[in-house]
């Protein structure tokens, strides 16, 4: 019997088809190889430095980048118009995609992925977006920062060289919203922090915890082997984050990832990370969502928005823990 499930987080349901049994070897776990042609340097190896726009900020010492922030060849947004909507027809209302668009390249090294970075590596990556989510803060046009990291073809990375990207947003996106409302709908007490202790008390969906960090397959995940990463502080804004909480999430997510490559395969995924957008003080609890991307969207998730997951989220992290 196929089962819903309410994520409180958006107030969506999501479909659990437990029917049958799926096995990490049922899906495709080789991610689809992304590779710079021949002809063309990678853009983001040590000593292509030119390739890229100058770099916003880098991180390291004795000379030598660690991390490098620079500014998206192709944003998607940009500039620092305010976000005035104009009306050009009955149905035609546009508004300047203004905003920030970043890569931050978090390794010299061509091919490894997160869950290759040494502990210190992966809390300084948290530590850098910390404080690029503070500048983005502080401009004018950005109300919402995206952080996101896409690995694997399905995932939608174009270069193989491990970085993700900074989206600065004139606007606060639908899917914030709705997390917002979700929050706001738990008043009196914060669905995060429930979250945690609920889970933590079941045991059954619990891939990592350590240094007050709690990663699980959620209740009600809606993809098989989704992972969400929720520090134990509870804190709205990962910029106002401790760097101790900072480092531990970073650590958090390198354990899921090498995880998920040891239990599932090395498949694509996302990493999302959701924070308040910069001035709002509503009650929220930032988190990391980690993505694998093992199926496709087919049309029905497409035309209602409601996913269907034939991997249970008990058995997901039963999988990955080693089950
Ligand atoms: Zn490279
Ligand atoms: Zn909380
Ligand atoms: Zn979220």
């Amino acid at each position: 019997m196929s089962q819903l499930r309410l994520n409180p987080l958006t107030g969506r349901w999501v479909t659990i088809a437990t029917d049958r049994t799926t096995r990490p070897d049922d899906f495709n776990r080789d991610r689809l190889k992304v590779e710079t042609g021949p002809d063309r340097p990678c853009p983001f190896c040590p000593g292509n430095e030119e390739e890229t726009p100058p770099a916003l900020e880098s991180y390291g010492d004795g000379g030598e980048w660690q991390i490098r922030i620079v500014p998206n060849r192709f944003p998607a947004f940009s500039g620092s118009e305010p976000m005035t909507v104009r009306n050009l027809g009955p149905v035609f209302n546009q508004a300047p995609a203004s905003g920030s668009h970043e890569v931050f390249v978090f390794s010299r090294q061509h091919d490894i992925e997160w869950s290759d970075l040494d502990d210190d590596k992966a809390g300084l990556v948290m530590a850098c977006l910390r404080d690029r989510f503070e500048e983005h803060g502080r401009s004018r046009s950005v109300r919402y920062t995206q952080a996101i990291v896409n690995h694997g073809r399905e995932a939608g990375a174009s270069l193989l060289h491990p970085h993700g990207q900074l989206l600065g947003m004139p606007f606060v996106p639908g899917e914030i919203a709705e997390e917002e409302a979700g929050f706001r709908r738990f008043a009196g007490s914060c669905v995060l922090c429930t979250t945690a202790e609920a889970e933590r008390d079941s045991d059954s969906r619990v891939v990592h915890d350590a240094d007050g960090v709690l990663v699980i397959c959620p209740y009600w995940s809606g993809t098989p082997y989704e992972m969400l990463v929720i520090p134990d502080q509870h804190q709205g804004h990962l910029a106002r984050s401790a760097p101790d909480v900072l480092a531990a999430v970073g650590r958090a997510i390198k354990a899921s990832l090498a995880r998920l490559k040891d239990n599932v395969g090395d498949v694509s995924y996302n990493i999302v990370i959701h924070t308040l957008p910069h001035h709002h003080e509503d009650e929220f609890h930032w988190h990391v969502h980690v993505l694998p991307r093992v199926q496709s969207v087919g049309g029905f998730e497409q035309g209602t928005g409601v996913p269907i997951n034939i991997v249970a989220p008990e058995q997901a992290a039963a999988t990955l823990v080693g089950g």
